[in-house]
């Protein structure tokens, strides 16, 4: 255990891990500030070999969805009403304070589209048997709807939605800037050496792989791709979900999204990609709505994930500490995630253990 407030922090990375905890440090009215690496200059300035260990952000390429519900088992993911409790409560806090309410957290019920018979059994077994994901899930539905085909039925996960992170992350940056805590500036291992009273939060996302991959934390570089399209579809601000899903975000506006792939060495946009994206939302939408999709963006990026797909956060060294492996639901598990290190850092509490780089983290390998 430990216990902070003398020190300057220094956030490291301006995504969202670094966002999430330069505004539990901001409510504590602590010294800090965050450095962000220029766009596309990370990679050259820091030395790192390959792609994914760069100036990737994943923040500014994902959609930002929320979603209590597995679909595959159809089950609650992991600590689904607190991190949902956490989270609704963080963003509707910051959207305050960067005075934009209704700007930031977004509602868009999930419309999952069953794949066959059996699921759609499964799904109502769940709801009849009160099953701990019956609190997010609505019973089936069998309603005809005009743009969508959806032989087997669907079913509502009414609490869902989306996080517009590039706004939430230009507005808090804009913040910092405003009171001179914001610099544009690229981490070296060196640069503990030139502060040595402060201490560091690293929150590099994949940028810090091989650092932490020394202290056996892998970080694995999840590599996915996004669709943005224009159409006439109307979903009733739903989200359509069938395998892949595609989200509202207004002015007939999409996103459509995403893959996922290991072993990606370079993050660009391929056409296996937009086809894979293409083709698993297709059977489920009237051709006149498929036919005028029309495409007007396609983004790439790494997701940095843990070994056990829990986030890390803890100390890693006398002056530093660590937000990292957020994977594929950081907009979920973020905010909790970023308040727990934070009081460990500040209150000396202690880190639920899932969490906690302690169950990896040996000194140096
Ligand atoms: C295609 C795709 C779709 C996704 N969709 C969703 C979704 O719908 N919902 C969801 O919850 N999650 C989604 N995610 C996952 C989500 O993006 C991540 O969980 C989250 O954004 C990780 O945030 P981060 O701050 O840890 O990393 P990043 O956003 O990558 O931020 C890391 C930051 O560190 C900076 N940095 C790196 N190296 C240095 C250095 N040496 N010095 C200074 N700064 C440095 C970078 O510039 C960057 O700003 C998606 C990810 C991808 C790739």
């Amino acid at each position: 255990m430990t216990a902070e407030s003398s020190h300057k922090f220094i956030v490291v990375g301006g995504g969202l891990s670094g966002t999430l905890v330069a505004w539990e440090l901001e409510k504590r009215d602590v010294e800090y500030e965050v450095w962000d690496a220029p766009k596309g200059k990370a990679a050259q300035d820091s030395h790192e070999p390959s792609e994914p260990n760069s100036s990737n952000q994943a923040s500014r390429v994902a959609a930002g969805m929320f979603n209590p519900v597995s679909f595959k088992r159809i089950v609650e993911v992991w600590n689904a009403r607190e991190h949902m409790e956490v989270m609704r409560e963080t963003y509707l806090q910051m959207e305050l304070f960067l005075k934009m309410p209704g700007k930031i957290l977004h509602h868009s019920p999930i419309m999952r589209i069953f794949p066959s018979a059996q699921y759609k059994i499964l799904w109502k077994k769940r709801v009849q048997e009160s099953h701990a994901v019956s609190q997010f899930i609505e019973p089936a539905s069998d309603e005809n709807l005009t743009d969508v085909i959806a032989p087997h039925g669907f079913g509502i996960v009414p609490e869902a939605g989306w996080v517009d992170l590039p706004l939430l992350l230009d507005s808090f940056r804009s913040f910092l800037e405003s009171k001179g805590r914001f610099k544009e500036k690229t981490y070296h291992a060196s640069c503990k050496e030139n502060h040595p009273s402060s201490k560091f939060i690293d929150c590099r996302g994949v940028g810090a792989s091989e650092e932490l991959a020394c202290h056996n934390l892998k970080i694995q570089s999840d590599h996915g791709e996004v669709l943005t399209l224009t159409s006439n579809i109307n979903t009733k601000n739903r989200c359509l979900n069938r395998v892949k899903w595609l989200l509202p975000r207004g002015n007939n506006t999409y996103k459509l999204g995403s893959t996922y792939k290991w072993n990606v060495a370079k993050s660009l946009p391929s056409s296996e990609g937009r086809e894979e994206l293409l083709s698993s939302i297709q059977p489920v939408l009237s051709p006149e709505i498929f036919d005028r999709f029309e495409i007007t963006n396609h983004e790439t990026g790494f997701r940095p994930a843990s070994k056990d797909r829990r986030p890390y956060a803890g100390r890693i060294s006398e002056n530093t500490y660590i937000l990292n492996g957020l994977g594929t639901r950081g907009v979920l598990i973020g905010p909790a995630t970023a308040a727990h290190l934070v009081r460990y850092i500040m209150d000396g509490k202690e880190l639920p253990h899932e969490i906690n780089t302690d169950r990896y983290f040996v000194e140096q390998i």
